[in-house]
């Protein structure tokens, strides 16, 4: 049987799991009794949907929702997964379906309205058809002091006993009252392990940088963490080993880890890094399943990560000691085309693409955000927070301007050559610069021509990365990576919306006079 982490991607098409759901996945799986408190949007589903396709027997999964049930069956379906639902949302096709797929056995996950377990027919049927998890949505439902109270809910408890199969329950809802509800009436005698963890990891210091000699970048943060154990994370196998050998220059014990090695030295280096003082493992993603080490105390990433989810989990390896940790993440235009490129060369459905992309927005979102990065992170994740005074952003917070009127000139530099044109020559154009290129395809007439004096090279680079990262501009891979205007830049451009870029690495950019506004 292929494992969790496999089905994840395989099925789910999800490069990482998101904070706190490879716990219970792993408890849910094992048959153990579990009661989940998640926020919204936190990622509830997978929970039970994949420790279904781990277990034996049909997983009954038990909502109030009925267009949610809908919508869950339709996904799992695309998925390739056996999945169906009785609901009175049903046609009589539907239903006919659905006891078709359970008389031969092959229905992984049934999905049913709360009132159906008041029939008796239902009873038996569950008894017939070889339940293996129930599954318990919107599991507050249970309790009467809520708004959300479901007379049908009460049921659940006996159905349990009487199929004598394991229960997981979930629930946004985290106030101690309710929850005690929920065990007294689901898990009479039976008491589950709860999972009720913020997903904030409060010792983690949170960085990104924007590329600018990325190599001596992770140099120097290595440096000011000498003799301490830490990860770099890179986006190929090649730069781990050169990252390695740098780092081992500077003096650091420091060896790379990568798919592309043998199972034997892999295992040599998770060895040394258990057992050794101080190490540096230079990896790519293939590190970090198997490692369980509580005082790392430094990840860094040369290379932007696949997506935040994966940012998260990446990061999350260091401080497991709840000890002080540090992390820095770079990132650069190079990356994000590469990212873009690899979303959109993939074979997955079109609707997958298109959440791949929003999650790598949501990432560069975090990486050019201009308040609190915790409060951004843990935001996404469904969970509300204060500036967190431990991060980057909260250290120094950046200085912002008003960039619409830099924008709108970024804009139309692309407009204006058809949207045919990377970073490079946009830049050219904006600052004046007569390349051949620019001479050769008579850019140097357009009204856009030398518009933008006010930054210099480095500083429009940072305007088009910021655009990026805000997915005003994507670089389409069919065009080379030529950078094109999405639908989110367009009240910008007619003046409807303003937008503030940070200063800072504008600024950093060398001798950029300000802005003129
Ligand atoms: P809820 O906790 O509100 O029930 P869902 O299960 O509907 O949340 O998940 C919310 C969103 O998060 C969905 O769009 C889902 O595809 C996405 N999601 C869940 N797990 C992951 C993951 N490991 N990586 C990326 N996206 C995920
Ligand atoms: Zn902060």
């Amino acid at each position: 049987m292929p494992s969790a982490s496999d089905l994840l991607s395989s099925v789910f098409g999800f490069s990482a799991f998101r904070p706190g759901q490879e716990d219970i996945v792993r408890a849910v799986t094992e048959g153990r009794n579990t009661l989940a408190i998640m926020p919204t949007g936190g990622g509830k589903s997978l929970c039970f949907q994949l420790p279904a396709l781990c277990r034996e027997g049909v997983t009954v999964v038990i909502s109030p929702l009925i267009a949610l049930m809908r919508d869950q069956v339709r996904g799992l379906k695309e998925a390739g997964v056996a999945a169906g639902a009785l609901t009175s949302g049903n046609t009589d096709e539907e239903t006919r379906a659905v006891f078709d797929a359970l008389d031969a056995g092959s229905l992984k996950l049934l999905y049913m309205a709360p009132e159906r377990l008041a029939s008796a027919g239902t009873a038996n049927m569950l008894r017939r058809i070889g339940v293996g998890l129930i599954a318990v949505d919107e599991a507050h439902c249970v309790s009467q002091w809520g708004h959300d109270f479901r007379p049908d809910y009460l049921r659940i408890g006996e159905l349990r006993q009487a199929l004598g199969v394991p229960l997981a329950a979930f629930t946004a809802t985290a106030d101690a009252e309710t929850r005690d509800e929920i065990v007294a009436r689901l898990f009479d005698g039976a008491p589950p392990e709860i999972f009720l963890r913020g997903f904030d990891r409060p010792n983690i210091h949170l960085a990104f940088a924007p590329k600018d000699g990325p190599r001596r970048q992770i140099l120097d943060f290595a440096a000011a963490r000498k003799g301490q154990p830490g990860i770099v994370y890179c986006g190929t196998r090649a730069k781990t080993e050169t990252l390695a050998q740098a780092l081992a220059q500077d003096g650091h014990a420091a060896c790379a880890y990568h798919g592309g090695m043998g199972p034997d030295a892999r295992r040599h280096v998770e060895a040394r890094f258990q057992t050794e003082d101080g190490l540096i493992v230079v990896a790519t993603v293939a590190f970090g399943m198997g490692v369980d080490k509580p005082d790392i105390r430094w990840v860094a990433h040369a290379d932007l990560p696949k997506s935040i989810e994966a940012y998260y989990q990446e990061i999350g390896r260091a401080g497991r000691d709840g000890a002080p940790a540090e992390t820095l993440t770079l990132y650069g235009p190079e990356d994000i085309r590469l990212r873009r490129t690899q979303i959109d060369e993939s074979l997955a459905p079109p609707e997958r693409r298109a959440a791949d992309h929003a999650r790598l927005n949501a990432l560069l979102g975090l990486a050019e955000a201009l308040g609190c990065r915790r409060q951004t992170l843990l935001g996404y994740f469904g969970e509300a927070a204060q500036p967190c005074g431990k991060c980057d952003l909260c250290d120094t917070p950046p200085e912002v301007f008003d960039a619409t009127e830099a924008v709108q000139k970024a804009l139309s530099a692309i407009l204006r050559t058809g949207e045919w044109f990377g970073t490079g020559h946009l830049v050219d154009i904006l600052t004046g610069t007569t390349t051949d290129k620019v001479r050769a395809r008579r850019h140097d007439q357009l009204p856009t021509f030398g518009v933008g004096r006010e930054f210099d090279r480095k500083g429009w680079q940072a305007v088009f990365r910021q655009m990026m990262g805000r997915d005003l501009v994507r670089p389409d891979p069919e065009r080379h990576g030529a950078l094109r205007m999405t639908a989110a830049a367009r009240p910008i451009l007619k003046g409807e919306e303003a937008i503030e870029l940070r200063r800072d690495t504008i600024r950093a950019a060398g001798r950029a006079r300000p802005a003129v506004k």
